[in-house]
């Protein structure tokens, strides 16, 4: 077989040539203090420099850009993203909508996604997508984020893509190595015929085996221990059927386990039972071109109304109020806390998780469970970038990319200061707020 070498830190076209960002407040993402009247230093798309303006000074020629009275951060980080298309608005081929969902995420300062599973119809451009950013073709090398991807996720249900023994699930694990897969996701649906602790065991083994970290999905405490006790790397999802008993939070720290909360995707189960104000915020409606049918959808009284009386809908509130509750004790742990939103994800089943303005919703609930906005923030760029092995971003700091927000408040004052955006850079290139107002 015949393999190309994909760089995977050239993920985007980088700006040529010196940029001096002048007079900022820089939140570099590593959790220390803010930066006052800071200079950042950007070299053909990398950060040269960043500190203080009086040590850091912008060389001669450099286009200088002014940033006074702004607050400048990483790129946020979505660790649980997904990008599918909507099958019942429009029918393949994927790669436009998938495109457009890409840029849309980089209109509101998310800068990296890592895709937590494709749907079986858009696989193939998933991954098509993710490489030719990496060679540095197409349509997704300017005003989209840097795409990260895990393929198929693997189950473990009954039927025929589930895997019913080792062999199984080794298999399954071994197709996504000429995919070149950034992650593996695994899916535990909850129902007892998923517990297959040796199942689960190899498909994490051969994950390992080929260099690969894998991430999880549960809803209960019993199978996120299962997959702790096997090897897991990431939970995916908050555990939200009970607390987290101090044996879990002692394993997960010994190895290392980190955790995805996606408060928002729980928050959007229920939200939807009656108009949600935010339909008419601004910084909501920068997103319509991609949320509009969804939009319409939600907005039906009765759809509402089947909402305020389904049990499932409703269990939804308990279940985020428990994963609000076990982030902060995971937390208060020093487990590794990861931003992910779990944002359009099969937008024609699960409706309302907006790729882009819901990652802003997840840090206003993080915070909401007792976060700081300095830890939520941290989440979201340097812990994020080490979590999901995403290189060369998270901080701003020599030698990293130079993948920021701009912003015209304080984050560290009010998380919800994070929608203030100004501007986002992708390797010192200015992203193009209309690029994602696109083809629908
Ligand atoms: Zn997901």
């Amino acid at each position: 077989m015949f393999f190309v070498v994909i760089p995977t830190t050239d993920a985007q076209t980088p700006a040529p040539g010196v940029i001096a960002f002048t007079n900022a407040r820089v939140i570099d993402g590593t959790g220390g203090p803010a930066i006052e009247q800071a200079t950042i230093i950007v070299r053909n798309g990398k950060i040269d420099a960043v500190g203080p303006s009086a040590s850091v000074t912008a060389p001669a020629g450099a286009m200088v850009v002014n940033l006074s009275g702004k607050t400048v951060m990483p790129g946020l980080i979505n660790s649980h993203a997904h990008i599918d298309p909507d099958l019942s608005v429009k029918q393949p081929p994927n790669r436009d909508e998938m495109i457009q969902r890409l840029k849309t995420y980089a209109t509101y300062g998310v800068t990296s996604v890592m895709t937590l599973g494709f749907e079986t119809y858009d696989e193939a451009d998933g991954f098509y997508l993710r490489d030719m950013q990496r060679l540095n073709i197409g349509p997704i090398v300017t005003d989209a984020p840097r795409l990260y991807a895990s393929g198929r996720p693997i189950l473990f249900r009954p039927g025929p893509t589930g895997n019913e023994t080792p062999d199984d699930a080794r298999i399954d694990v071994q197709r996504h190595v000429p995919l070149r897969a950034d992650y593996i996701k695994l899916h535990l649906d909850g129902v007892p015929a998923d517990l297959k602790p040796d199942v689960i065991a190899a498909a994490i083994d051969e994950a390992h085996k080929h260099g690969m970290q894998t991430a999880i999905h549960i809803v209960y405490l019993r199978d996120a221990k299962l997959a702790i006790e096997r090897g897991v790397d990431v939970i995916a999802h908050s555990v939200r059927d009970m607390d987290i008993d101090a044996a879990t939070i002692a394993e997960m720290k010994r190895r290392n386990v980190a955790l995805i909360p996606t408060l928002v995707r729980d928050r959007s189960v229920f939200i939807y039972e009656n108009l949600p104000d935010f339909f008419k915020d601004p910084f909501f409606l920068r997103g319509l071109p991609v949320y509009k049918h969804e939009v319409d959808l939600l907005s039906d009284p009765a759809r509402q109304q089947r909402m305020r009386t389904d049990a499932a809908t409703q269990d939804s509130k308990r279940q985020l109020a428990q994963g609000i509750k076990n982030l902060k004790m995971l937390s208060d742990a020093g487990i590794a806390i990861a931003m992910g939103s779990d944002s359009s994800s099969i937008p024609d089943r699960n409706l309302g998780r907006w790729a882009g303005y819901n990652e802003h919703i997840e840090l206003e609930l993080m915070v909401s469970a007792g976060l700081t906005p300095m830890q939520a923030l941290t989440a979201a760029t340097s812990t994020a970038a080490r979590v999901m092995k995403i290189d060369g971003v998270g901080t701003l700091q020599a030698g990293k990319w130079a993948d920021l927000v701009v912003l015209n408040a304080n984050p560290l004052t009010d998380i919800k200061n994070t929608r203030q955006i100004d501007s986002v850079y992708i390797g010192g290139r200015k992203v193009n707020m209309a690029a994602a107002g696109g083809t629908n």
